[in-house]
């Protein structure tokens, strides 16, 4: 079913820092990574794929196209991976029932990138490849901004080091010091462009929620 929704205008790739997600989250939940200690990311996993608006809103849940798992049964290996579920909330899919974060994911934000992504298998090969694509941990770890519990970083600095690599500014989301996600937006054929910041937060008429102070840390995962 085609999107009863304006267009998208361009594409955040959301990214999670486990270090500082997994905090909140320790013993819980069969699917949980957080609980996976063997295989411990060190490095960004994948949040979302999300479609936006140039004046800072967004669509969503722009059609009834349930989540399959089967349509992206080759996927899995890859995204139990790069794409883990890092909370223990089952969260609630468009229509209200419990799904996974992937169901979340693809029928809140996946179903409005339509026309540029068709269709479920679509949205998360396409999510996989530009994540490998634009590799945010290697940029930082090559600038010296690696896990560390004790270093604080310049957030200046690692806003520029994503700056020099994809020649594009992205959004950084922090909890207290510690920096919990960063986006990095997309044109519609994938190449990098700035992230918008909401004109609202720009008047400074809503404060951005998770917004970092000057220094960061990019906290060591612990399970
Ligand atoms: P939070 O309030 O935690 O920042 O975001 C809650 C949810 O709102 C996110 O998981 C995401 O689904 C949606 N959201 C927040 N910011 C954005 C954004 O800039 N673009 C899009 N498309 N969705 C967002
Ligand atoms: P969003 O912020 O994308 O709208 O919603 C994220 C939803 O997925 C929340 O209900 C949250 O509890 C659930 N969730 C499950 N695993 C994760 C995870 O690894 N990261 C985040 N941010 N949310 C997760």
């Amino acid at each position: 079913e085609v999107s009863k929704w304006r267009e998208f205008d361009y594409f955040a790739l959301a990214l999670q820092w486990p270090g500082t997600v997994c905090r909140g989250t320790r013993q819980c939940c069969s699917y949980n990574a957080c609980c996976r200690g063997s295989n411990a990311p060190s490095e960004f996993t994948i949040h979302g794929l999300w479609p936006d608006y140039n004046d800072g809103s967004w669509p969503a849940c722009c059609s009834h196209s349930r989540f399959d798992i089967k349509e992206i049964s080759s996927l899995l290996s890859a995204l139990e991976k790069y794409w883990p579920s890092l909370s223990c909330g089952s969260p609630s899919t468009c229509d209200g029932h419990k799904g996974t974060f992937w169901a979340h994911e693809w029928e809140k934000h996946g179903t409005c990138s339509y026309p540029v992504i068709r269709n479920e298998y679509d949205y998360f090969l396409t999510t996989l490849n530009v994540y490998f694509k634009y590799n945010v941990t290697k940029v930082l770890s090559e600038a010296g901004y690696v896990a560390s519990d004790s270093e604080k970083y310049p957030l200046g600095g690692i806003v520029s080091a994503i700056e020099n690599a994809f020649h594009a500014s992205p959004l950084v989301v922090c909890s207290g010091n510690d920096v919990e996600e960063l986006r990095l937006c997309l044109y519609k054929d994938f190449k990098p462009r700035d992230c918008v910041v909401s004109s609202l937060v720009q008047a400074g008429a809503v404060s951005s929620k998770g917004s970092c102070p000057k220094y960061v840390r990019l906290p060591v995962y612990v399970s």
